[in-house]
């Protein structure tokens, strides 16, 4: 039983690659993706000596250039749904910049019904549900809207900074929360936030790269016959462009940038393979945005140390603590990540680093 509960653990991240189309007028470029199916991708690796290799990844899911945001939503919705039931999600997009991180979370610039990303729709579906239950249990959600840039938490519902936020989880306490209950108020706030990120980015344009971007939903629902509260919580994460940056290219601010990002990124990596492999030690603290994370990515941990360090010691009630375990800590942890690839040939050294970061963390 023990090792279900493991194996359920485990199975608590995912990983769904999603390849972009070429897009208009490369349609005649060569790609680096030489085949998919559904769970499996192949590309091509040309190497120095001109002689090409090629290199395939297994994942949880694969989405062809030609799937739909409503297709990629249709494999998403039960984990967001979960979370009507106390359950913490993350939802990442990760891959360089370009290869459509903003495309899947929120859609393309020019919005439209069916461009909706996983955002407004995952926002629309715990509206539709929670609107279902309404008879049993009575939901509140609400959102809050951040910001990292080079290590800094900014609140995007505020335009003002937050000083030394989230030491410890998910709550940013400063950060502007706010009651949402259509997903028209949601395309507003998200509208508000987009304005305040470029009234942040200043001098430097196209910053929206080159910081992570947190859409956190709280979901609190009320059983209304006994009373019981539960807490849900999601972050929908559009992560900076995963690029590395040639050092000798670079200097000043762009450099700094990069080493944020890439310290940053590679401390995701870390926690996320260490809770997959349930490591004992999960470096959180390393950067901003994972300890922002921390609760949400890191309830799996804490109930699966507790189990093992409990049952050791008193294995008769193993079983009951297992039972108790989801209550006790408020719930679990689910984790996806999207990682999107680029299809140009060009891009086949980033798509590769792209793939090889993901195959660690699924
Ligand atoms: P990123 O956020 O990773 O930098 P974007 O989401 O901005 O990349 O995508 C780059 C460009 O490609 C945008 O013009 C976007 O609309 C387009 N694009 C990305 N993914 C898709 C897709 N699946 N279908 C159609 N267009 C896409
Ligand atoms: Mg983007």
């Amino acid at each position: 039983k023990l090792y279900n509960q493991v194996q359920d653990l485990k199975g608590s991240i995912r990983v769904y690659c999603r390849v972009r189309p070429s897009l208009n007028g490369q349609s005649n470029n060569l790609s680096c993706v030489e085949h998919i199916d559904d769970t499996t991708i192949t590309v091509l690796t040309p190497s120095k000596t001109g002689k090409e290799g090629r290199k395939s990844f297994t994942f949880n899911k694969i989405f062809g250039p030609s799937v739909t945001q409503a297709e990629v939503f249709s494999d998403t919705e039960p984990l967001i749904r979960s979370v009507l039931d106390g359950y913490n999600v993350c939802i990442f997009a990760y891959g360089q910049t370009g290869s459509g991180k903003t495309y899947t979370m929120s859609g393309p610039t020019e919005l439209t019904e069916e461009g909706l990303g996983v955002n407004y729709r995952a926002l629309g579906d715990l509206f539709e549900l929670s609107n279902q239950r309404k008879e049993t249990i009575s939901y509140e959600i609400s959102v809050q809207m951040l910001e990292i840039y080079n290590e800094q938490v900014r609140d995007l519902l505020a335009a003002d900074e937050i000083r030394n936020s989230s030491q410890n989880g998910i709550n940013v306490p400063e950060a502007h929360l706010v009651r949402v209950s259509s997903t028209s108020d949601v395309i507003n706030l998200m509208n508000l936030g987009q304005k305040n990120r470029t009234v942040f980015s200043t001098a430097m344009n196209d910053r929206s790269s080159r910081s992570h971007s947190c859409l956190t939903v709280h979901v609190q629902g009320k059983d209304l016959t006994s009373g019981n509260i539960i807490h849900g919580c999601m972050h929908l994460v559009d992560l900076a462009g995963s690029e590395r940056v040639d050092k000798s290219e670079v200097m000043g601010d762009r450099l700094k940038e990069a080493q944020h990002i890439n310290k940053s990124l590679s401390a995701l990596g870390d926690v996320i393979a260490a809770l997959a492999s349930k490591g004992s030690h999960v470096p959180y603290r390393n950067s901003k945005l994972t300890q922002l994370l921390q609760d949400s990515l890191g309830k799996i941990m804490v109930n699966s140390s507790y189990i093992s360090t409990v049952s050791f010691r008193y294995p008769m009630q193993y079983s009951l603590l297992i039972m108790l375990l989801p209550n006790l800590s408020g719930g679990q942890a689910k984790t996806l990540m999207f990682v999107h690839i680029a299809p140009e040939y060009e891009a086949s050294g980033e798509t590769i680093s792209t793939l090889k970061f993901a195959e660690r963390v699924a």
